[in-house]
């Protein structure tokens, strides 16, 4: 049996991690999580009882918790997703990105080290720290050009992706210095269930149910790659259990669009599942907002690494995996309408809407 630490696990990958990893053969989860406003305890319901998955509320900042919580449960292996996640929350407040991004990752690692160094040696050897991370450390691409490779130096633009950056690095250097057996992924946009409502995909589905404005950035050119929520916790799976040490894995779906191209193919699919009493397209409700600033024109990452090594492939489509998503958000308002009915602050996207 290998105990798996999952720090974020009540979060939106984080989760489809731990209900993933409880399904494995021979695999143990142990999911540590703050609950913050983006941890929801909702996403975990299908695997709560299950004698392979054990939670504890707790800081990734609280080094000593940390390190009991690994000694206590004999953890092999560490996954890091725990974060502030959200890019408009950072430009409107980046003191908690600093705090649990950056100090948290390092206060994490100094527990894995010190667990790490405890361990018998063939224990030792297996042991991994894995560091979830993203593409947008590398910052900004040409509309019509470049594609970001394990070997892309970093240019982080926002307080989210600077911190992310730091975390990236802090982590490389736990393995140079001092020895620590990590792995790193960094991953391109997901979607899927579960996801946070003020995030584009959930935000655009729920609110033209509302028949709310879809509010969308600029003129709506912005390129991002966007993967399966379940086919990256697949990826993240093949890096903890056969990546190797010291090594980063470019994670994506090869499926770039532009935000005006997603907004409009989730409008298609609820026109045609759902259709408006009006018999209008939900493509009338797209409002373009201003844009964010230090906005970024496109990502787009190689994943031919992951492919190559460690023989993992998307099994959705963006297609495939968008309409399976659509379809969850018109199946589950017993996990979204609780958020949605709360007032989140700070949500750039929902409230700056010139329609
Ligand atoms: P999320 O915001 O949905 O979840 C983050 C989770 O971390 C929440 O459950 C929250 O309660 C928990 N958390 C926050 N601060 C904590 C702390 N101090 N101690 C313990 N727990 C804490 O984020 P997500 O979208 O699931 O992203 C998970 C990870 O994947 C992050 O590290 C993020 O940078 C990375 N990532 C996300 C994407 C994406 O598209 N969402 C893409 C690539 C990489």
């Amino acid at each position: 049996m290998r105990t798996i630490m999952v720090t974020g696990g009540a979060g939106f990958i984080g989760s489809a991690v731990c209900r993933l990893l409880v399904g494995e053969p021979g695999v143990r989860v142990v999911n540590v999580d703050k609950l913050t406003y983006a941890g929801n305890l909702a996403s975990l319901r299908q695997i709560e009882g299950d004698e392979n998955y054990r939670f504890h509320q707790a800081d990734i900042c609280d080094e000593a918790a940390m390190l009991a919580i690994m000694r206590s449960q004999k953890v092999d292996a560490v996954m890091h997703l725990a974060a502030e996640s959200h890019v408009d929350r950072s430009i409107d407040g980046p003191g908690a990105f600093i705090e649990t991004n950056i100090v948290g990752t390092y206060r994490l690692l100094n527990a894995a080290l010190i667990y790490w160094r405890e361990l018998p040696s063939d224990k030792a050897e297996c042991f991994r720290f894995h560091h979830i991370s993203t593409d947008e450390v590398f910052g900004d691409l040409p509309f019509d050009s470049g594609i970001f490779t394990e070997q892309t130096p970093y240019a982080p633009s926002s307080p989210y992706s600077a911190s992310k950056a730091a975390s990236d690095h802090l982590v490389r250097a736990w393995h140079e210095t001092y020895g620590l057996p990590v792995v790193l992924s960094n991953c391109s946009n997901n979607y899927g269930p579960y996801h946070f409502p003020e995030k584009l995909i959930p935000l655009v589905v729920l609110n033209a149910l509302d028949e709310k404005p879809l509010p969308i950035y600029g003129a709506g050119a912005n390129v991002r790659d966007w993967l399966y929520v379940e086919d990256h916790a697949r990826a993240l799976f093949a890096v903890v259990t056969r990546g190797t040490p010291g090594q980063s894995y470019n994670v994506g779906g090869r499926a770039e669009r532009t935000n005006l191209a997603v907004v409009e193919t989730i409008c298609d699919i609820l026109d045609d599942k759902r259709p408006r009493a009006s018999g209008q397209s939900y493509r009338d409700l797209i409002a373009f907002v201003g844009d964010r600033p230090g906005h970024d024109r496109r990502y787009a990452i190689d994943p031919a690494k992951i492919g190559r090594e460690l023989g993992w492939q998307p099994l959705e489509t963006f297609e495939t995996g968008l309409a399976r998503t659509v379809d969850w958000y018109l199946e589950n308002d017993w996990w979204w309408k609780p958020i949605r009915e709360k007032a989140y602050s700070g949500e750039r996207l929902g409230t700056n809407v010139k329609s």
